[in-house]
């Protein structure tokens, strides 16, 4: 039994829910505690006693804990990693990838602890001095998918801390077990009680109850479209209004273009669309392919699709592991219906057996696939990616801007003209040329525009700006 951890202690809750592996569903990796709004408000109240202190701490003693986070973090990649596969189905190599990403994140914000500064200007009043500094937000609610179960808690916990907030964190039920050890593993590298606590439970109750709450003062939170615009209604509406932060969804294009290496170009599709199961924000769920090589890409990524080893995430070989929830597959299965209805023409998408119960499926390839078809419009989430045909560069890139979304876009050309073109003329928050469409660094900001995003950027330095707030001092000397 896995119990919430408030104010410094594990705290016993009257409910509890199964964390269940998706590669076997005959094995339960542990039962995790479901908070309710009495759970939620000793947090907050937790968190509120503990701000003041933290927020005055040393930034030395605040480097020192997320330092000891990273070094354990990274001492026992491998075994969070095993966690982490375990309960949300990602394969071992991408467990302990995330791992590391979150000791990497850990290390990262040791840093910025001591590189926070001001600005000092002159007034425009004479004898007068003009400060601006930035101060923590404050008590800060996070709400976080199971996608990347200690990644994305890293990267928001990491930031709140390092510029002096306490944090709320509530992960996703269906896997908390990752979130569970971050937590632990922060709380032991030395913070005081209270500055960070976790409230494991349902989105609609411990999620829209931080939303809610008048002793929270942000809400960072990453999930999907219609979850992320109740939340920022929600944080307008409340009492006093909350800053808030979300990252959700994305539809995000791959262009492939006459010139481009053919090798490179497959290999980005390959991987940006259907590894981790394709249930990351940043995969590439349109291909969008110009005439000259679009039966030969059609061809070589076929042909490497049927080489992936789809299986038990633990397992030594396993390329790809399972979906996530019986849910997310039946998704993932409606959308592959609703593809073939709409004309476009299906490869793999495939239920499998294994020797376990699990939720397997072979990734699905639609060709002849138009842009206004639903599969082309709305997040799938899945291992399922459609081959648009475009004639140009033109035409590809109109293409890929014709969406809701805007989080990452990816070309693969030899082109510096059309390379340029796209950096520029993309309308999304991260470009990639000759490269997938996932996997990004954590130095550097994380977001996108439109439907995908909204508010201040995370990651690297620019997160920042949501985890802190400006003030600007007057002095007139004497
Ligand atoms: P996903 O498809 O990743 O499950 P969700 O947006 O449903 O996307 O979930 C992301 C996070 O938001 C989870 O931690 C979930 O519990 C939480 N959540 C779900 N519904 C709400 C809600 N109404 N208010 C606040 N948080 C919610």
């Amino acid at each position: 039994m896995y119990q919430n951890f408030i104010g410094g202690r594990m705290t016993a809750a009257s409910d509890a829910v199964a964390n269940v592996n998706p590669s076997n569903t005959d094995d339960v990796i542990g039962e995790f505690a479901r908070g309710t709004a009495a759970d939620l408000d000793m947090a907050v109240s937790a968190a509120r006693a503990a701000a003041p202190g933290w927020a005055r701490s040393a930034v030395q003693d605040r480097h020192d804990i997320l330092a000891r986070a990273a070094t354990e973090l990274l001492a026992r990649r491998e075994e969070l990693g095993r966690i982490l596969s375990r309960e949300e189905g990602k394969t071992l190599g991408e467990g302990i990838g995330e791992a590391t990403r979150a000791a990497q994140v850990m290390d990262f914000f040791a840093g910025e602890c001591l590189r926070t500064g001001g600005e000092m200007m002159p007034s425009t009043r004479p004898g007068v001095g003009v400060e601006i500094s930035r101060e923590p937000l404050g008590v800060i609610g996070m709400i976080t998918p199971w996608n990347f179960p200690i990644a994305i808690p890293a990267w928001k916990i990491a930031p709140a801390l390092a510029w002096g907030n306490c944090v709320v964190l509530k992960p996703a039920e269906l896997a908390p077990h990752s979130a569970w050890m971050l937590v632990d593993i922060l709380n032991r590298a030395g913070l005081p009680e209270g500055v960070l606590n976790l409230v494991m439970g349902k989105g609609s109750v411990v999620g829209q109850g931080m939303v809610e709450h008048s002793g929270i003062d942000g809400i960072s939170f990453t999930g999907s479209v219609a979850t992320g615009r109740g939340i920022a209604a929600g944080c307008v509406a409340a009492q006093p209004m909350k800053k808030v932060q979300l990252e959700m969804g994305g539809k995000n294009p791959f262009v492939v273009l006459d010139d481009a290496d053919l090798e490179v170009a497959v290999n980005c599709a390959l991987n940006g669309a259907f590894f981790s199961t394709g249930q990351r924000c940043t995969a590439s769920s349109r291909l969008i392919v110009t005439e000259g090589i679009h039966d030969r890409f059609v061809a070589a990524l076929t042909e490497q699709m049927r080489g992936l080893k789809i299986g038990d995430a633990l397992a030594q070989n396993t390329d790809i592991g399972p979906v996530v929830d019986p849910g997310q597959l039946a998704q993932n299965r409606d959308y592959l219906e609703i593809g073939v209805r709409e004309g476009a023409r299906l490869m793999g998408g495939d239920l499998l057996k294994r020797n376990t119960p699990g939720h397997f499926m072979s990734p699905a390839l639609f060709t002849d696939v138009t842009n206004d078809m639903r599969i082309a419009r709305e997040e799938i989430f899945g291992p399922v990616a459609g081959v648009i045909r475009v004639r140009d560069y033109d035409e590809a890139l109109a293409v890929a801007n014709d969406t809701e979304f805007g989080l990452s876009a990816g070309i693969a050309t030899t082109s510096l003209r059309h390379a340029s073109d796209f950096k520029r003329n993309a309308e999304a928050g991260m470009v990639m040329v000759n490269l997938p469409t996932a996997g990004v660094d954590y130095h550097v900001p994380f977001g996108g525009r439109k439907a995908s995003s909204y508010g201040a950027r995370e990651q690297g330095a620019y997160a920042r700006e949501f985890y802190t707030t400006v003030k600007t001092a007057y002095t007139k000397a004497g």
